[in-house]
């Protein structure tokens, strides 16, 4: 089995290169992103191996067919990047639906800590012998309300760092857990009640802008937006003017909705075109880090190994057990019996 993986860093080359004998599995790494301009690497390839910013469009979706791709393998959780749909009786599609959920809700809370108690400015100052704490008052979590978008893997164990601090939580999920030891409310009553708003439901057409204008407008004062999970959840612009007007007292991202063609890769020393996130990154009290909440060891191990035993699955039965229903977009709980082509 040969797979053209696209977007290759070296901390990805270097996890899948150790399973590679392992499944039985060739990868041929490229650094480029996958498009339409790129697809044709994978020619010759039983399939591709895929991460957030890579684009599996319509377009992109029938080039791949053409040169008989049979399958993309995301090694990801996310998968707003592909049109599932659009892919049904052409291509499968696997991803990896949690790899750690510890790794992103740990990074929330890291940015979440970092933000409210102004380590990031406070290590700065020290490299540099200034030793003034002027301008660090943070507050307490301590008895603040946090209110959690999103109660799936990542939201759950956030939730659980939340109560070790002692915090009150507000949940919203379009389908909401009854086990879960939470109080669920309507999604305007927490963005109004919220001190902390941290984000961990998919993005999607609903979800697109769920953070806009008038929900930032309905915010408490002060309030401070995580998001870990998408950056179109967010619209950046309305954040900029929510910022700007002091409405929001801080933005902790590691996404942004303009992201793909900024994150991963090293601009220093550049001009950077989008002036929104250079506005926002210029702001004291926004703390943006480049789509890293994943980036653990124990992840990158959990993404090689499920992404392998996907393709082996796949090769193997016909389908993956995490095949994405290419109706209804979830994977084997849809109730097609772990065989999500057959959901329709
Ligand atoms: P999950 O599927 O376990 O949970 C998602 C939750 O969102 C589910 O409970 C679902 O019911 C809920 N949901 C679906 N539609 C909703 C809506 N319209 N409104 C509110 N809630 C809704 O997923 P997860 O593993 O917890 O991951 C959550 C998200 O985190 C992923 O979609 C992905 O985009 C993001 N993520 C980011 C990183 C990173 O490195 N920053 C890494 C992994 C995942």
């Amino acid at each position: 089995m040969t797979f053209a993986f696209y977007d290759t860093k070296p901390y990805d080359r270097e996890s899948f290169e150790k399973i590679s004998e392992k499944y039985g599995i060739t990868f041929k790494f490229f650094a480029d992103k996958l498009n339409i301009n790129t697809a044709e690497f994978s020619r010759g390839c039983d399939g591709v191996c895929i991460f957030v910013n890579d684009t599996a469009d319509k377009a992109v979706i029938d080039k791949l067919y053409e040169l008989g791709v049979k399958a993309i393998a995301l090694r990801c959780a996310g998968y707003n990047n592909v049109d599932v749909h659009h892919a049904f009786g052409k291509i499968h599609v696997f991803h990896v639906p949690a790899y750690s959920p510890h790794a992103v809700a740990e990074h929330a809370a890291a940015l979440l800590l970092t933000s409210i108690r102004r380590i990031h400015k406070a290590y700065i100052r020290t490299r540099d012998f200034n030793f003034s704490l002027e301008g660090l008052t943070g507050f307490d979590l301590f008895g603040k309300t946090v209110g959690v978008i999103g109660t799936g893997r990542i939201g759950k164990a956030f939730i659980n760092i939340c109560k070790g601090f002692g915090m009150n939580i507000l949940a919203y999920d379009k389908f909401p857990d009854a086990g879960l030891d939470v109080k669920y409310t309507e999604l305007n009553f927490l963005i109004e009640n919220s001190d902390i708003i941290s984000l961990h439901c998919p993005l999607n057409n609903e979800t697109h802008h769920l953070i806009n204008s008038d929900a930032i407008n309905s915010m408490k004062k002060g309030v401070v937006i995580i998001n870990t999970s998408r950056g179109a959840l967010i619209d950046a612009n309305a954040l900029l003017e929510g910022i700007k007007s002091r409405k929001i007292g801080a933005a902790c991202l590691d996404v942004y909705e303009e992201e793909a063609d900024i994150f991963f890769e090293n601009f220093s020393g550049h001009i950077i075109d989008d002036d929104t996130i250079a506005r926002l990154i210029s702001m004291p009290n926004v703390i943006v880090t480049s789509h890293q909440a994943f980036l653990t060891n124990e992840a990158l191990d959990n993404i090689a190994e499920t992404t392998a035993e996907n393709i082996c699955e796949f090769f193997k039965n016909g389908y993956s057990k995490n095949e994405l229903c290419y109706r209804c977009g979830k994977t084997a709980d849809c109730g097609s019996g772990g065989r999500p082509q057959k959901c329709f």
